[in-house]
């Protein structure tokens, strides 16, 4: 087993560190929450006071966390990893960035002595939590094979898919099918409510059918209840949308329905959803609609006509 250097215990970081420790790792964390580092000891993990600290001994270096400035900050940084660790650590980098970032820090990883992978997931919170995330890894194929005791200890599916970057890419292929996904579940759930049918009973039906998928499967329930604790932030799929827009950008290609999808995250950012779960693209498509919370209410348009 292995000694790890932890870095970022947010939402999806703190669970994927307990499992580490439960597979028999010796788990080393470092996170801006004290919260988290409590929650940390209490599993048998060890707790350090800073980036440098966490991976002094490590052999193997993970970050999880929220986007590619932190992670250049966390790894290139004058306190960072590639100062601290020592060669021939392997950085494992589960955060969601841009993957000209990825790629960046795989090169200067190199340069000192450091192996480098980047590994987004994805299975969210809930997928965390039971340590069954799917994971896309980019980078060396020997560098993936040495890292198979972490991935199994928090993933259930993870696929060497390419060289430096080709992690990023392939999740911002999942952003786009995750978002346009709950963007029309909260379509259907608008529909079926304005024209009076149970959508709990109507998306059950869907779940069991072609439109059935892993979101309806999860979020469907807390969708029509109206629970929108995060989860996945819609701050955070915004700037995953981002890294899709620049990525179709690079490939000279368009992307139609991705760039809807992004609009209507980008709005519920405006609108002030940023902190709630991405499911709450369903309170976007109310607000369109004119039935969210403290609008008049849909009129009826020969009620409109002056
Ligand atoms: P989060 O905000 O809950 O956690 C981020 C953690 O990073 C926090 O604990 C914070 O203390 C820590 N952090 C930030 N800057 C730091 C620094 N300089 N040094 C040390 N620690 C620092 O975010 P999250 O939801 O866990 O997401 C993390 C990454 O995983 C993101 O890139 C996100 O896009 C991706 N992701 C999230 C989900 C999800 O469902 N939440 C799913 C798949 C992928």
């Amino acid at each position: 087993m292995s000694r790890i250097g932890f870095i970022g215990l947010g939402i999806m970081g703190s669970p994927m560190a307990g499992h580490l420790v439960r597979a028999g790792h010796d788990v080393t964390g470092y996170t801006l929450n004290s919260a988290a580092l409590e929650k940390l000891t209490a599993e048998g993990g060890t707790r350090a006071g800073s980036v440098a600290e966490a991976v002094r001994d490590a052999e193997f270096v993970v970050t999880m966390l929220p986007n590619h400035p932190e992670v250049e900050e966390v790894t290139l940084g004058a306190d960072g990893v590639f100062a601290h660790a020592p060669k021939g650590a392997l950085l494992i980098d589960f955060s969601t960035i841009r993957p000209e970032s990825s790629i960046a820090i795989a090169e200067a990883g190199a340069q000192q002595g450091f192996g480098v992978l980047d590994a987004p997931v994805s299975g969210g919170q809930a997928g965390a939590e039971k340590g069954v995330l799917s994971i896309m890894v980019g980078g060396a194929e020997s560098d993936f094979t040495a890292a198979t005791s972490v991935f199994e200890a928090v993933g259930s599916t993870y696929i060497h898919v390419g060289e430096h970057g080709a992690g990023q890419i392939v999740k911002a292929a999942n952003q786009l099918v995750v978002g346009g996904t709950y963007a029309l579940v909260a379509e259907a759930i608008v529909l079926m409510e304005a024209l009076g049918v149970d959508p709990g009973k109507g998306l059950e039906v869907l779940a069991g059918g072609l439109a059935g998928s892993r979101i309806l499967e999860l979020k469907r329930a807390a969708m029509v209840a109206r629970e929108f604790a995060p989860g996945f932030r819609i701050d955070l799929h915004h700037k995953d949308m981002g890294i899709v827009a620049a990525a179709a950008r690079q490939a000279d290609i368009a992307l139609p329905t991705g760039a809807v999808v992004a609009s209507l995250i980008a709005a519920g950012r405006a609108q002030g959803y940023g902190a709630l779960d991405h499911s709450a693209l369903l309170k976007v498509v109310e607000n369109l609609n004119g039935r969210g919370a403290n609008q008049p209410g849909p009129q009826h348009l020969s009620e409109g006509k002056q």
